[in-house]
């Protein structure tokens, strides 16, 4: 039986995950579940799938974890050590699915012990790639991409030498607002964003992918994950989703990959590589679909994508910046506070004054200067917000 862990089991990856090992409960020891305030739905997975502990993130919210699983013999636990203890258990395979870089700790953590770490968790490489190579290099552990693109290019690639690759080209939907006048962004809400016209996803995601702050932090994932330069990405609008990625030879060939809209297929393949099993996923029907659109992304509109090149062209650490700087400037959008566009503009502003050698950041990519620096950007983006606040 597979050892596996689920970090962030509660959100819209996790559940999908659980729904993919609930099919054959069999093959899987499940060793530890983590979640936030859901604690219902934590206790539900935990008990069903006989973890050995399940985590809270929150430390207020344990009596009740405690009490929801009182005489399972599970080990209920709470708070962000909790959750590096439970990824220091030895597993397999483990989901990183924790938003946002808070998923960094644990998933280190669980590299360490030598897992293969499936990443659905993309802001991890934006905050911290090559600590994250680095780490799985030098303890013989293995990351699997799950974002659907990467999935896509990582399938595209099997078999090929990476030297052929001539170009890398990621799909975006365009979001809530892709057919939306320009002029009309300025006021779109946050219960508009919310909500997708393709895809089921948590909230953050969804917003992101509304701003295109999601394909931006994808772009930089391709980079950090297949190693290809920045201008060897391209991102293309594709609002069926059904193409995720495309990877281009040097012979001209470009190899695409189709699928239904659903995320179990690139967690299953994870979960399954190198194998292909069956997955419960819809099959496409090419006649039914009849065609498929392609169309340049309008700079005017997704800002958030330049910011990408300009993030990678800095490197260093200036891709912690960049997201801590985009998980503030979402926070506060959700709260109310700014409005959609001025996401980009907060963003754009924190890079633009964030210099690593004055904030004393001119050092070594570690866990350590990853979180310093992302603390600096949360309070830069934090400062810029009041501006917008009268
Ligand atoms: P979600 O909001 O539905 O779930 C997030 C999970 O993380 C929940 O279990 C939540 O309890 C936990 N969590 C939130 N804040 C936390 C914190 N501070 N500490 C510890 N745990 C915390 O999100 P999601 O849509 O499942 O996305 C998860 C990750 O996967 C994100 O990085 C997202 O970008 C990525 N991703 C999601 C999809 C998708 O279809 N949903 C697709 C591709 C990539
Ligand atoms: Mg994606």
């Amino acid at each position: 039986m597979r050892k596996i862990s689920i970090f962030g089991a509660t959100g819209s990856i996790g559940q999908n995950t659980i729904d993919l090992i609930r099919r054959a409960p069999g093959d899987y020891n499940v060793v530890a579940l983590t979640g936030g305030a859901n604690i219902a739905q934590l206790a539900q997975d935990a008990r069903a799938l006989r973890a050995d502990i399940a985590v809270t993130a929150y430390d207020d919210k344990l009596p009740e974890l405690r009490a929801a699983l009182d005489g399972s013999g599970i080990v209920a636990a709470a708070g962000q050590a909790a959750l590096v203890e439970a990824a220091s258990r030895p597993a397999d395979w483990v989901m990183s699915a924790i938003v946002g870089a808070a998923g960094l700790a644990p998933g280190l953590e669980a590299l360490k012990q030598g897992a293969t770490l499936s990443l659905a968790n993309k802001e991890l490489l934006v905050c911290a790639g090559a600590l994250l190579l680095e780490t799985a290099r030098s303890h013989n552990a293995r990351l699997l991409p799950v974002d659907s693109e990467h999935s896509a290019v990582f399938q595209g690639l099997v078999g090929e030498d990476i030297a052929a690759v001539e170009r890398v080209v990621i799909t975006a939907s365009g979001g809530a607002f892709r057919d939306w006048p320009l002029e009309q962004l300025k006021t779109a809400t946050v219960a508009q964003a919310s909500s997708h016209p393709n895809w089921d996803m948590g909230q953050r995601i969804t917003i992101d992918s509304a701003s295109m702050f999601n394909k931006a932090l994808e772009v930089i994932e391709t980079r950090e994950f297949f190693r290809v330069d920045p201008d060897q990405i391209e991102v293309v609008v594709h609002p069926e989703s059904i193409v995720h990625a495309l990877v281009g030879f040097r012979d001209g060939a470009l190899m695409a990959h189709l699928g239904a809209p659903d995320m179990r297929h690139a967690i299953g393949y994870a979960l399954h590589w190198p194998e292909r099993r069956e997955l419960p996923v819809e099959r496409l029907d090419l006649a039914r679909l009849a065609q498929l659109t392609f169309r340049a992304p309008d700079p005017a509109r997704y800002p958030a994508l330049r910011l990408a090149y300009d993030v990678m062209a800095r490197g260093g650490l200036m891709g912690a910046v960049f997201n801590a700087a985009k998980e503030r400037a979402l926070d506060h959008f959700i709260a109310g506070r700014i409005g959609f566009l001025d996401m980009a503009e907060v963003v754009a502003r924190v890079l633009d004054q964030f210099d690593s050698a004055d904030r004393g950041l001119d050092e070594a990519m570690t866990l350590d200067t990853v979180r310093r620096t992302d603390h600096l950007a949360r309070m830069d983006a934090d400062n810029e917000i009041l501006k917008y606040v009268r």
